[in-house]
């Protein structure tokens, strides 16, 4: 029988950078890592496309996927729902590929009491003050919104040290390099004979 995938979560509070590391990750064109589309009730930003970024639906039907039991975990983060759908993730997993999770720290310790064994890999600001201006960079978001997702940052780098891993973001390219490192060494450490 093919050996399990593993599975990589790397969270880290909003505006440090997770999905640019991500994307500059997945544009690297040797990675062997699949990519777990979440869902979500936010409204789409400008550029992101269903299926894409996100699975874009209305608190109805993520409440209904939260009955049925279709998610893996799920958070409510500033006022929207986020969640991972568990079907993608168990099926690629049993193929024997890696899947990797870009989510928020109350899910990542959600996905922990399933997945005990997964890698979780925390990304870090160089600093409070460029989170804060990472977040007001992004433009995107009123000064309530930034104040809100600045105090979720705060309580969320508290929980740095539950995870394997501590990655700093710096620079976007160092950040991608530490991650695909801690991968490698992981499957050496696990497979090992
Ligand atoms: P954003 O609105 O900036 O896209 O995402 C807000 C936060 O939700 C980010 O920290 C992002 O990583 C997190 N997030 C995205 N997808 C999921 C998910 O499926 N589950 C959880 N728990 N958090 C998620």
């Amino acid at each position: 029988m093919k050996e399990r995938g593993l599975l990589i979560v790397l969270s880290g509070p909003s505006g440090v950078g997770k999905g640019t590391v991500r994307k500059a990750l997945f544009s690297q064109p040797d990675i062997q890592l699949q990519y777990s589309i979440s869902v979500t009730t936010r409204k789409p930003r400008e550029g992101e496309v269903d299926g894409v970024d996100y699975f874009f639906k209305t608190r109805e039907q993520f409440e209904q996927m939260i009955r049925q039991n279709e998610l893996l975990e799920w958070a409510e983060y500033v006022g929207n729902y986020y969640g991972t759908p568990i079907e993608y993730v168990e099926k690629t997993l049993q193929e024997g590929k890696d899947v990797f999770l870009e989510i928020e720290v109350q899910g990542a310790m959600q996905v922990r009491k399933v997945f005990p064994e997964a890698l979780f890999i925390f990304l870090a600001p160089p600093s409070l003050s460029e989170l804060r201006k990472r977040i007001e960079m992004r433009g995107t978001e009123s000064e309530e919104l930034i104040r809100d997702r600045l105090k979720a940052a705060k309580e969320e780098l508290e929980m740095m040290d539950a995870y394997d891993y501590v990655v700093e973001n710096d620079q976007v390219e160092l950040a991608c390099e530490r991650i695909r490192a801690i991968v490698m060494a992981e499957h050496c450490r696990r497979e090992r004979v």
